[in-house]
């Protein structure tokens, strides 16, 4: 009998410093992106946008100080 295989998260987060995350104001998210397509919350490269969204992202980080960003992240 094999051990079933372990779900893991797979997407990677980052560790964000409570005092950048408070004095800084970020423009990670996908809402600040040019890809972002606010009518239906879709990228426009075609990449999931869920975990990078502000409120996903401030979620993440006030449970347990990570967010997930965007390597394709791009502002104007
Ligand atoms: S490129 Fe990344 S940050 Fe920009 S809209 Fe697409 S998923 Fe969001």
């Amino acid at each position: 009998m094999s051990t079933p295989k372990r779900v893991t998260q797979s997407i990677k987060k980052d560790v964000v410093s409570p005092k950048d995350y408070l004095n800084y104001d970020h423009r990670w998210s996908c809402e600040d992106c040019t890809h972002f397509k606010n009518e239906n919350e879709s990228c426009t490269l075609g990449y999931v946008t869920s975990h990078h969204l502000k409120r996903q992202q401030e979620h993440d980080f006030e449970l347990g100080g990570k967010v997930a960003f965007c390597r394709f992240h791009e502002i104007d």
